[in-house]
């Protein structure tokens, strides 16, 4: 079993852009935000201010922080082993992630998995996915 634990300093720091405060002073009280097209009503990722699919306004919105694996690949040449991810969120969007607090060998594409934040070296929130409480939300 490779255990991947969520070690806050693992993560550069994410530039940072006047864009990007609104997420980041949200995400450094626990909340997750999207943006959300006001014309075409579709959220994306990363945030944008002209939506990508129909070049409308955008609105920040709170997400649920539920996501299921797309994909994802165990770095097991790394020290500490670390994963990359696409994590398909239960708005729509699909985001390149990291999974944490997991078994390596126990994760699998479709896993049901929830937001976690991580730290980066100056303390930035990284949105970061672990494997969803099975109690919380089961499996069908
Ligand atoms: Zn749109």
């Amino acid at each position: 079993m490779t255990r991947i634990t969520l070690r806050d300093g693992d993560w550069p720091d994410p530039p940072a852009s006047p864009e990007a405060a609104p997420f980041v002073e949200a995400a450094r009280e626990g909340r997750f935000l999207l943006r959300r097209c006001t014309a075409c009503g579709k959220a994306h990722w990363y945030p944008r201010a002209l939506c990508p699919f129909c070049l409308g306004e955008t609105a920040w919105e709170e997400a649920s922080g539920n996501g299921t694996i797309y994909s994802f690949t165990v770095l097991t040449r790394e020290d500490p082993v670390r994963t990359v991810a696409y994590v398909t969120l239960a708005e729509g969007p699909t985001m390149l992630t990291s999974l944490v607090e997991c078994d390596a060998q126990a994760l699998a594409i479709g896993q049901p998995v929830r937001l976690v934040f991580a730290r980066s070296r100056n303390g930035t929130p990284v949105p970061c996915f672990r494997p969803a409480d099975p109690s919380a939300s089961p499996r069908s």
